[in-house]
């Protein structure tokens, strides 16, 4: 199924995933040829220029740089928050990866998504959700009726944390310290894009948001991080993790329906 992702994504690039990279060819190409899901089968495919997710721009397979934002005092001081974060050493966690990988989209969205930290893939491209359990997200977002395009989205950890093992580099979940320290740049974002809605896709988001440790299976759903309302949900990599074809397909669509939820919140 490997020959279903772009190139990139393929050996070492999807190491980081785990058990997930046998799930995600699985998970992209479900729906592929699906007359039920036009358009939304996961399969690698290169994308009109102008959206934001992976394999946009002139080649299969490469990522391109979001098309230049509208220039406002807000989109300015996110640009500039950009730029201190890609020099930031207020943990070890830059010393390993490739480059930070802050928040994207647009500086007035009304709703951030925040996820644990870049992958393998972002780790490489400098942007979020790019690799595997991106383009999932690309997917979901699309069923439940969301534009990537007018959503910022961003990790509570900026750089990626992995452990080599041979060409691979497999993830590692950032410690409490790690978040902590990022939080700092997670509250900035929060505070120049004041989004009316913040989603935390998994525990690692929804601890860094609340304070707390969250349980994702017992407190799914709309939850207040501070003055800010938010909602809790799954992060895509727990879906390409699941062994079992059945529970992620019926786990996806939790997923699209809390996505959903979303959207009418
Ligand atoms: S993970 Fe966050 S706090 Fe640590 S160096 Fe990177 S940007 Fe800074």
């Amino acid at each position: 199924m490997a020959h279903l992702l772009p190139h990139h994504l393929q050996s070492g690039a999807l190491a980081a995933e785990g058990d997930g990279r046998r799930n995600a060819a699985a998970l992209l190409g479900q729906h592929a040829g699906d007359p039920a899901h036009p358009g939304h089968g996961l399969r690698f495919r290169p994308q009109a220029p102008g959206h934001g997710g992976a394999g946009a721009g002139s080649g299969a397979g490469k990522i391109a740089a979001r098309p230049a934002a509208p220039v406002t005092p807000v989109a300015d001081a996110v640009s500039a928050l950009k730029e201190e974060i890609a020099h930031c050493r207020r943990c070890p966690l830059h010393c390993a990866a490739t480059q930070a990988v802050p928040g994207e989209g647009p500086a007035d969205a009304a709703i951030m998504l925040v996820g644990e930290q870049p992958g393998d893939a972002e780790d490489l491209a400098g942007r979020p959700f790019v690799g595997p359990a991106g383009q999932l997200l690309d997917r979901a977002l699309a069923e439940a009726g969301l534009d990537r395009d007018r959503l910022y989205l961003t990790n509570a950890v900026k750089h990626f944390k992995y452990e080599p093992r041979g060409k691979r580099r497999i993830h590692q979940k950032p410690n409490a310290g790690e978040v902590q320290s990022c939080k700092w740049w997670l509250n900035r974002e929060i505070a120049l894009v004041r989004p009316r809605l913040i989603v935390a896709l998994g525990a690692t988001a929804a601890g860094a948001l609340s304070g707390r440790a969250v349980s994702v299976t017992k407190e799914r759903g709309p939850m207040s991080f501070g003055e800010a309302q938010g909602f809790v949900t799954v992060h895509p990599s727990f879906l390409l993790r699941l062994p079992d074809e059945s529970a992620r397909e019926r786990e996806y669509r939790n997923f699209v329906s809390d996505l959903g939820r979303v959207r009418k919140e």
